[in-house]
């Protein structure tokens, strides 16, 4: 590999990425994200990923929960239009009109239940929206070779953590190994991997792999991972590419988890503050 495939993200170049909002711009313009993210006793990872898709300026946003998400989500994100599945505790479907949703965001709390693996199955059979997938979505697509086969067919972003990646991608000997495996993977199903940790490591179909500068060691903590699930489905949403909106997504996210840390500290961070600190992290890149 020639070093010139390895890049650092800049502020500056985080900053030329920004779109600012146009004056005679309406909800529409933005937008519409939908997220199929919970089942009971994690919608947490829901409510995180929603709050956090609203703060990264998407026009709108429906989420489809389990039935036992349904006032949940009401009450916890006002913002959202809430869709209802069959199942009270697992996705086991999706929601009507999958193509007026300019990106869909997957995978934080669903779990890997029989039915939400149709679930996943049936929409990358039938979706042509670009997608998100994370957390269980990522663990479900792993074991399967058939779902694997789909990939190339759609515009994807995988954002696994490390335990994610190695089910994903496989177990590799050391961290270089691990890189160009990661470029193997994109090239082959045409993808692109924000691979989560200290410095964030982005990859591109073509194999070129960007390494975050921003974060802190306080997000490590359960939920900031849906957050960022919900950045980046958000700015695919507004018509970002998916090199852009991985650049300034991962970028954004470890801003507001500085900014937040500069309130709360690294230790007493939770996700939620990343979400608290989004709104001043998009100014901070506008
Ligand atoms: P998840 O494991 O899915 O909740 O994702 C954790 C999120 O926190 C990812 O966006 C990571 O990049 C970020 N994160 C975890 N640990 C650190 C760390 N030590 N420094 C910076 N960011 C981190
Ligand atoms: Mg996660």
């Amino acid at each position: 590999t020639a070093p010139s495939d390895f890049h650092f993200a800049t502020t500056q170049e985080a900053k030329k990425l920004v779109k600012p909002r146009r004056k005679f711009s309406h909800k529409g313009t933005y937008g519409h994200a939908l997220l199929l993210c919970g089942s009971y006793g994690k919608m947490g990872a829901a409510v995180l990923a929603a709050r956090s898709c609203l703060r990264s300026g998407v026009g709108l946003l429906t989420m489809h929960v389990p039935e036992a998400g349904y006032t949940i989500l009401q009450t916890a994100v006002p913002e959202a239009m809430t869709h209802t599945d069959r199942h009270q505790k697992y996705l086991s479907e999706l929601p009507e009109g999958l193509e007026k949703y300019s990106a869909i965001g997957l995978g934080p709390g669903i779990g890997t239940d029989k039915m939400t693996k149709a679930a996943l199955a049936q929409l990358l059979t039938t979706s042509t929206s670009p997608i998100v997938i994370d957390a269980d979505a990522i663990n479900i697509i792993a074991t399967s070779d058939k779902l694997k086969a789909e990939l190339p067919k759609h515009k994807v972003i995988f954002t696994p953590h490390p335990k994610e990646f190695e089910r994903l991608v496989g177990k590799a000997k050391n961290d270089y190994d691990r890189l160009q495996d990661m470029k193997e993977f994109c090239r082959e199903y045409s993808c692109y991997i924000c691979l989560k940790g200290a410095n964030t490591a982005i990859c591109t179909p073509e194999g070129t792999i960007y390494f975050n500068t921003t974060g802190n060691a306080g997000m490590a903590t359960g939920g900031t991972g849906d957050v960022l699930t919900g950045i980046l489905t958000a700015l695919v949403a507004q018509n970002y590419s998916l090199e852009q909106a991985c650049l300034l997504g991962v970028f954004a996210h470890g801003l507001a988890g500085d900014l937040a840390s500069q309130k709360v500290g690294e230790i007493g961070m939770i996700a939620s503050d990343l979400i608290d600190h989004l709104p001043q992290a998009f100014i901070a890149l506008t």
